[in-house]
């Protein structure tokens, strides 16, 4: 352990999500364990010392000591192009956590659940989405996941697998183009798409929403005026405008 609760953590493997994204696969000594939806400080030293700190969702949960993110490339950012293309297995890093207390899911949290995600929020839905097919609770989950074109999106096959053996089912949202075949329509996700995919309102559901700030703000904003209860209605921000 190092001062200031930062531990030591070891790249054990990084492959590519995405043409901009990475999962990094993180080998932690003394790793506490997270819940669903938690996430960690990840610290980056230069040679001249140097340090850079980002916060980045866990899409593991549980005890292992092995944790997972998923980096999606922020063009010009800081930190995220060298965790996309630089890090390498076996590289040092440092993390702090696990982080945060409420944009998490226990498996005792009565459903139905709707998980929303823009982008790489998608990383703590996954986190959720696998705690309840572990727990048995996929059905009474659902998530609408929204990128601008379908090689974009992180977890592409786990989610499309996961609903095809009965998991969390999963509605596709496509912002710039859509695959071959696609019958909806191509844009933001607004109040009609919201009304057919996500759980009624009379089923009260607990809502997820994660993605970029302007993205979580207009999706938590149209839920609202769809009759969702702002209580019912959990939200996690990464940052930028859109
Ligand atoms: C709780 C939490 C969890 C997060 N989890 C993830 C995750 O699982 N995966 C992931 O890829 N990112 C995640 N992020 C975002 C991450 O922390 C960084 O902000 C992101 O990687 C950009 O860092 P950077 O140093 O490359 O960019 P910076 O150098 O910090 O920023 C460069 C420019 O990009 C803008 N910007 C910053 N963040 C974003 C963003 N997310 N989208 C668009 N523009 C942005 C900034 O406003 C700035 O103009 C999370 C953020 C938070 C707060």
């Amino acid at each position: 352990m190092i001062a200031g609760d930062w531990r030591a953590a070891r790249v054990a493997s990084a492959s590519a999500a995405t043409p901009s994204a990475r999962v990094l696969r993180l080998e932690v000594p003394g790793w506490p364990g997270s819940v669903a939806g938690q996430h960690i400080d990840l610290r980056l030293t230069a040679e001249d010392g140097y340090q850079a700190v980002r916060s980045y969702s866990l899409a593991s949960y549980g005890d292992a000591t092995e944790v997972e993110v998923a980096v999606d490339e922020v063009p010009d950012g800081e930190v995220s192009p060298y965790l996309v293309r630089d890090v390498q297995p076996g590289d040092e890093l440092e993390v702090k956590g696990p982080l945060g207390g409420y944009f998490v899911w226990h498996p005792d949290d009565p459903g139905p659940v709707q998980l929303i995600a823009g982008g790489s929020g998608v990383v703590p839905l996954v986190a959720i989405a696998r705690a309840a097919t572990d727990a048995g609770a996929a059905a009474s989950l659902r998530l609408l996941y929204s990128v601008r074109r379908s090689e974009d999106a992180i977890y592409r096959d786990e989610l499309t697998r996961g609903a095809a053996d009965g998991g969390v089912q999963v509605t596709w949202a496509y912002t710039r183009a859509a695959p071959a075949g696609w019958e909806g329509s191509v844009g933001r996700v607004d109040g009609v798409l919201l009304r057919a995919s996500v759980w009624p309102v009379e089923q009260n559901p607990l809502v997820y929403v994660c993605g970029p700030t302007g993205f979580v703000e207009h999706v938590a904003d149209a839920l609202v005026e769809l009759g969702h209860s702002p209580g019912r209605i959990r939200t996690e921000r990464f940052g930028g405008a859109s």
